[in-house]
């Protein structure tokens, strides 16, 4: 799950992260309010989605407004909010559809000496998490990583213990930090960590951490995701969910109890198991077709679970094809093959179905396909199946 800047770093305020002084609005005369009570001169508008790239991003309607802009009056702050309220942001994370602005930040406006990276990850590999800092901050971290990854500084880091002192001096070392800087990094860093760690997160990630003109520390932007699993932990970030941001059919299929998630492919896919439906994605790219999407009904799929997905499978209008691979494992192939039978007549079919099934009572499965009536492919094998679809899609 993840959540907003301005909800992200009102939890880092709670854990004694520097953060400056914001304001939500969700309407012009808000964020002209919100600038007046601010109190100074020079504030900054920042527009609230759940992407990245805000400050390179523009809005579709007006390419000149980008989504996150300095403002110097209250005036100033009415009209970009209009601006940006109601619009589509496009950025590099929202693909070329943008997404729509319901919310702006309006903060103070900071002197910024330095923009630095700070990103926090768990690191699968050390069985750790690892805190990740660079000089390089303010742009896109992906790029420092494939073209100088000597600039990207990692401490791996004991959850019970957290990041030790002697860890925060190298790392600030590293960074370049001296004076004031310097010694605010260990209450800082460490606070951070902890974050990541209390909060169950996926990611925890500051870009820029700046350096301001008076030498401390002020975590300019704040990217929180957290583990789905362990959200009923923290009744507090459970609050923070927005829907509205969330891809609708991702929402829906939750409700049917699916894990679904939307790709750009063409091939709808729907599979038992979540290495399966990973190993399914995979042949249908190596056969030269592109998934549309990833999607697991689980062990014990039921027919109404099966008939939910198809529906949301053929909402997506650039499904040309569907293909079904099931392992009848916990479940026999013949309860999945009435289940497939009686969706495939209640949602109603427009594109092609190639069904590949394996497992226990695979024949009489297969028979009571073959014997419905139908339009249903049946394949023998992952390879046949791929190549079927792929084919029939295309
Ligand atoms: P995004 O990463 O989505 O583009 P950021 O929050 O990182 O959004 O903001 C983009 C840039 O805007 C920052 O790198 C920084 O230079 C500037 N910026 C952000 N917040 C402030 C602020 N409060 N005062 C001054 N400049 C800011
Ligand atoms: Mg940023």
């Amino acid at each position: 799950m993840k959540i907003h800047e301005f909800q992200a770093k009102e939890i880092l305020r709670q854990a004694g992260v520097a953060v400056l002084r914001g304001a939500v609005a969700t309407t012009p005369d808000e964020a002209a309010a919100a600038f007046t009570s601010m109190g100074g001169d020079l504030a900054v508008i920042k527009a609230q989605i759940h992407a990245g790239g805000r400050g390179k991003g523009t809005i579709q309607d007006i390419p000149e407004q980008h989504g996150v802009q300095l403002i110097r009056s209250a005036e100033e702050a009415r009209s970009v909010a209009a601006n940006l309220l109601n619009h589509k942001l496009v950025t590099i994370q929202t693909g070329p559809a943008g997404q729509t602005v319901r919310r702006v930040f309006i903060e103070e406006g900071c002197a910024i000496d330095r923009e630095l990276y700070l990103g926090i990850v768990l690191d699968r590999a050390a069985k750790q998490p690892v805190l990740m800092v660079s000089t390089e901050g303010g742009v896109e971290i992906e790029k420092v990583a494939e073209e100088t990854p000597e600039k990207i500084h990692k401490a791996n880091f004991d959850p019970h213990v957290g990041l030790e002192s002697f860890q925060v001096r190298r790392l600030a070392q590293q960074l370049g930090l001296t004076g004031i800087a310097a010694k605010s990094a260990d209450g800082f860093l460490k606070a951070l960590c902890r974050v990541f760690v209390d909060y169950d997160c996926s990611l925890t990630e500051i870009n820029p951490l700046v350096v301001t003109k008076a030498g401390e520390l002020v975590a300019l932007d704040a990217k929180m995701s957290f583990d789905d699993n362990a959200i009923f932990r923290h009744p507090q970030v459970a609050k923070f969910r927005d829907i509205g941001e969330e891809e609708p059919a991702e929402v829906r299929a939750g409700k049917a109890g699916l894990s679904y998630v939307k790709l750009d492919g063409n091939i709808g896919c729907l599979v038992n198991g979540a290495g399966l439906a990973m190993s399914t994605m995979d042949i249908i790219k190596l056969h030269g077709g592109e998934p549309a999407n990833f999607l697991d009904v689980g062990g014990g799929a039921k027919t109404e679970q099966v008939i939910e997905a198809f529906n949301i499978l053929l909402e997506d209008p650039n499904v040309k094809g569907v293909l079904v691979n099931i392992f009848g494992g916990i479940m026999r192939c013949t309860t999945i093959a009435s289940a497939l039978v009686e969706a495939y007549k209640t949602v109603g079919f427009n594109v092609p179905l190639v069904v590949r099934l394996e497992g226990t009572e695979v024949e009489e499965g297969r028979k009571i396909i073959a014997e419905s009536g139908v339009d249903i492919v049946t394949a023998d094998g992952l390879t046949d199946a791929a190549k079927k679809i792929v084919a029939a899609a295309s």
